[in-house]
């Protein structure tokens, strides 16, 4: 079956280094368009403000090699020392009622996804400074230690120059609300999604 059919919903792939505002972003997202937000398993610990099964679904790792033995995940990749991973049937449920369907996933994960929904559309959220990027990474309130930030930061800029290569759209997320328009427009422009 294609993945191509235009009746279908798309999927549009948002990506972006540690602590840029994906997850902020997406969230206005999905409150301001009729899209739907996929939730991905992770076997991160939770961190004091995420909630179970919106912000993830925190799960073991012997649960997780068990997802991917049977097929589970349409992608699934290794990231700082934890897995994570999309699940299959909620995506494709989601394409089936012609919904926008967001995927907030790493660099990896997003050229997976790409084989399977070759029209998939690809945007990567930038920060405005590296400055900015450190700040907010330090401002999450994740109690990570200066190990952990540091190679999060540096894995930011190998991560940036290989979107050139891969992604449709760069957009910079300086200002919340800009953001969240200017991927509105990004979307609706590809894909006719409603407001
Ligand atoms: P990510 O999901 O990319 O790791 P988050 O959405 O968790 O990032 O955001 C990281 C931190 O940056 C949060 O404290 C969030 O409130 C803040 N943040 C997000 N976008 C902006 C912005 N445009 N300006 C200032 N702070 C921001
Ligand atoms: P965090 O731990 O900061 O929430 O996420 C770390 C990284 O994992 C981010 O780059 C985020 O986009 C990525 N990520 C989150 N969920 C998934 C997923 O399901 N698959 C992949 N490949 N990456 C994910």
């Amino acid at each position: 079956m294609s993945t191509q059919n235009p009746k279908k919903g798309k999927v549009v792939i948002i990506s972006g280094p540690s602590g840029v505002g994906k997850s902020t972003v997406c969230r206005e997202l999905v409150r301001q368009i009729d899209a739907f937000l996929s939730v991905s398993a992770t076997t991160r610990p939770r961190s004091e403000n995420e909630v179970d099964g919106k912000d993830y679904r925190f799960i073991s790792e012997a649960e997780f090699q068990k997802r991917i033995e049977t097929g589970d995940f349409l992608e699934y990749a290794e990231v700082f020392g934890n897995l994570y991973g999309t699940p299959r049937e909620d995506v494709r449920q989601a394409l089936a009622q012609d919904k926008t369907v967001i995927l907030e996933i790493d660099v990896q994960g997003a050229l997976i996804v790409k084989n399977s929904y070759p029209d998939a559309l690809m945007i990567f959220i930038l920060p405005p400074s590296q400055a900015d990027l450190a700040g907010r990474m330090a401002g999450r309130g994740r109690g990570e230690d200066g190990k952990t930030a540091r190679r999060r930061l540096d894995s930011a800029s190998v991560e940036i120059a290989s979107a050139w290569q891969y992604y449709d759209y760069m957009v910079i997320n300086a200002d919340v609300k800009q953001a969240v328009e200017e991927i509105k427009k990004i979307i609706k422009e590809n894909t006719g999604a409603k407001e």
